[in-house]
């Protein structure tokens, strides 16, 4: 299981390569996804807490990124974070999601991206339960909950 120091490390060294990369231009992410959608994963913006249809669902499966489908959280790993924003402790393999520090916001945050297409996903901080303790805080907007 990744702890905060595998966090850190990523954001500083890399994580590690991922299977493939998916590139699309900027007009050609418009096309396929909602404004929201694009709003959100190519231009770094988080939806209103709370508003996301994911935040309260538990069914299970596997959540995959909106923007290349590469699977990036198990329904098993999901927990209730009362945040606002679903929430996982860790992601289903550790080359799927890239972590970058984000001094935005006048504070330091780790930013999650799916490492395969670059689509900004949300923020992983170190506050989450046990054993691990860590908190990914991803946007409904972001990923997609696939149940077969
Ligand atoms: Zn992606």
């Amino acid at each position: 299981m990744m702890n905060w120091n595998d966090v850190i490390k990523y954001a500083s060294k890399g994580s590690p390569e991922p299977d493939n990369k998916v590139m699309k231009t900027e007009d050609e992410w418009k096309a396929k996804l909602t404004r929201e959608q694009f709003r959100i994963t190519r231009k770094k913006e988080t939806e209103m807490a709370f508003s996301g249809e994911l935040c309260n669902i538990y069914d299970e499966g596997k959540y995959s990124c909106i923007c290349c489908d590469t699977k990036l959280f198990d329904s098993t790993i999901k927990f209730e974070s009362k945040s606002g924003w679903p929430s996982f402790t860790e992601p289903i393999k550790d080359n799927v999601i890239k972590y970058i520090k984000d001094s935005s916001m006048g504070m330091i945050r780790v930013e999650v991206m799916c490492n395969v297409c670059d689509g900004h996903l949300g923020h992983v901080f170190p506050d989450g339960p046990q054993p691990n303790e860590i908190r990914f805080c991803i946007n409904s907007e972001s990923i997609k909950l696939i149940t077969q």
